[in-house]
């Protein structure tokens, strides 16, 4: 604008500078309230993060328990020279199941003449240990005898021998020692040793030992449970494997963690079917059926299923949270503002991923007999498993969504299972463990935490409100990669300490 007058110019200069201190008076209010709202959150996000206390128990100290290293040394490792294998074929390994369960009778006497104990489907062995209060609910502490197989031609990769049950006064090696040979021979021993002290449970205590839980629990696991429903028992808790005392894994936390998984997930495959039709690859159609199922597959791939923090996951930050240092327990003290940050953190590796959201993986495709003739067929399937909260049929739904191509056939394959409840924290049961586990290893913070594999439990949760996944022994990320794989082995310190867990929570149970 050009002042013609100056009379023009100093109105105008008054309008501007009005204007202007109108303008700046406005912002200025605008971030005075925009920085007492980011100080209001800053203040809150600070008392959250000082208000949240530690929540491990400080039970007192316990006498020691006594324990004879060296016996149970020996019972272990020969427990794993048995082959027990879960096989398609199960008739090829009765007389290695038999073997054991022979060798048990003889190295836990006390417990075969003190315990009634049946044999469900073939192999599995479910013991009595009678309370002398019968109205109190019994407790059932589970396992499995059945280990998976070695994989053909790797035998020669193992240090010791996979069946040798070699020990070398550090560990003892072989297949089984990890995964669940361990649970079996310690829990068998802490009741040996409680029988020698002439102990008698108050609240009855069942063992059940499945044979065949690395196949789905099927002959074992499921008719014990079947059993023990048409009894008309309900149980106090349910303590299967599963979650394990780590160290130097949980980020911040330099003291072990042990992590009582509270569920599981479920577990499902579904198979992926594309037609097309055959012929000569001369000339070929815009896409085969090996096109059609790879392009439905990688839209699986990219579209991954919704993160979400289940209760089992907030509540495992609710007790680790006050262990760590100011700013990560500041993050998990306020995941109502943090909580975007974490899933994205924790979507950031397969192992973490895997807590938060249901997976999925493509495990097999098969399509084509000849180079060049076009596939009739394409037939893939997938792994997936299934988050707490969520279900099969939610699952398959969101799967054809995701898929959303008519000319691909979706249907189940293989064995199904549900996702697990999620068993409150604040439930008995759990203080429980949590005690005991302070009680046997002070120096270990407990936590909750979600299984996203799959255990023998789930054939019993019609039984009991309260199931528990949980072992404790102390492992590395270096000793997770031996489940299932090569150089499995246990230390016998770890051994040691799976048997004091056993005689003090059986002590702790009355
Ligand atoms: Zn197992």
């Amino acid at each position: 604008m050009v002042c013609k007058r100056i009379e023009d110019t100093a109105q105008y200069c008054k309008e501007k500078f009005l204007g202007g201190l109108w303008v700046a008076a406005k912002m200025t209010k605008v971030l005075l309230s925009i920085g007492a709202v980011v100080f209001c959150i800053a203040i809150a996000v600070v008392l959250r993060t000082a208000m949240l206390g530690s929540k491990q128990i400080q039970p007192a100290p316990i006498d020691p328990i006594d324990l004879d290293a060296a016996r149970v040394t020996e019972k272990l490792s020969r427990s794993i020279q048995y082959r027990t294998v879960s096989s398609p074929n199960p008739e090829q390994f009765d007389g290695e199941f038999l073997g054991l369960r022979r060798y048990l009778e003889d190295a836990f006497r006390r417990v075969h003449s003190s315990l009634t104990r049946e044999i469900i489907g073939k192999h599995s062995l479910l013991f009595t240990w009678k309370g002398q209060d019968e109205n109190l609910r019994p407790v059932l502490l589970m396992g499995h005898t059945d280990v998976v197989p070695v994989e053909p031609g790797t035998e020669n990769q193992w240090i010791h021998p996979p069946f040798s049950g070699y020990t070398d006064g550090g560990y003892v090696w072989g297949r089984g020692a990890l995964d669940d040979k361990i649970t079996v021979i310690a829990s068998l021993e802490a009741i040996e040793s409680l029988l020698a002290e002439s102990f008698r449970p108050r609240r009855t205590i069942l063992l059940a030992f499945g044979h065949d839980e690395e196949a789905g629990g099927a002959q074992g696991a499921a008719q014990i449970g079947a059993l023990l429903e048409s009894r008309g028992i309900q149980l106090d808790y349910v303590l299967d494997e599963g979650g394990v005392i780590t160290r130097q894994i949980v980020p911040g936390i330099s003291s072990p963690v042990a992590l009582i998984a509270v569920s599981e997930k479920g577990y499902a495959s579904f198979e992926l079917v594309a037609e097309s039709q055959g012929g000569h690859s001369s000339m070929p159609p815009a896409q085969t059926s090996v096109g059609i199922l790879s392009a439905a597959i990688s839209r699986l791939e990219t579209v991954p299923f919704p993160a979400i923090l289940t209760r089992s996951v907030t509540s495992l930050y609710d007790y680790v949270g006050p262990e760590m240092p100011f700013h990560q327990r500041m993050v998990f003290a306020n995941l109502w503002l943090f909580g975007p940050v974490l899933k994205q953190k924790l979507a950031s590796s397969p192992a973490t991923n895997a807590m938060i959201r249901t997976t999925m993986a493509a495990t097999m495709f098969s399509a084509g007999a000849k180079e060049n003739l076009l596939p009739a067929k394409a037939r893939a399937v997938v792994n997936v498993r299934i988050l707490p909260g969520e279900t099969f049929d939610g699952t398959l739904q969101q799967l054809r969504r995701k898929i959303n191509d008519p000319r691909i056939r979706i249907a189940p394959f293989g064995p199904i299972s549900e996702p697990s409840s999620e068993t409150d924290v604040s439930a008995r049961g759990f203080q429980l463990l949590h005690r005991t586990i302070r009680q046997v290893q002070p120096d270990a913070i407990v936590a909750p935490s979600l299984l996203v594999g799959a255990t023998d439990s789930r054939h019993m949760a019609k039984l009991s409100r309260e199931t528990y996944r949980f072992l404790p022994i102390e492992l590395t990320s270096d000793d997770l990669r031996r489940y299932h794989g090569i150089d499995e082995r246990v230390s016998i310190e770890n051994l040691g300490r799976a048997v004091r867990f056993y005689v003090q929570l059986i002590r702790n149970s009355q």
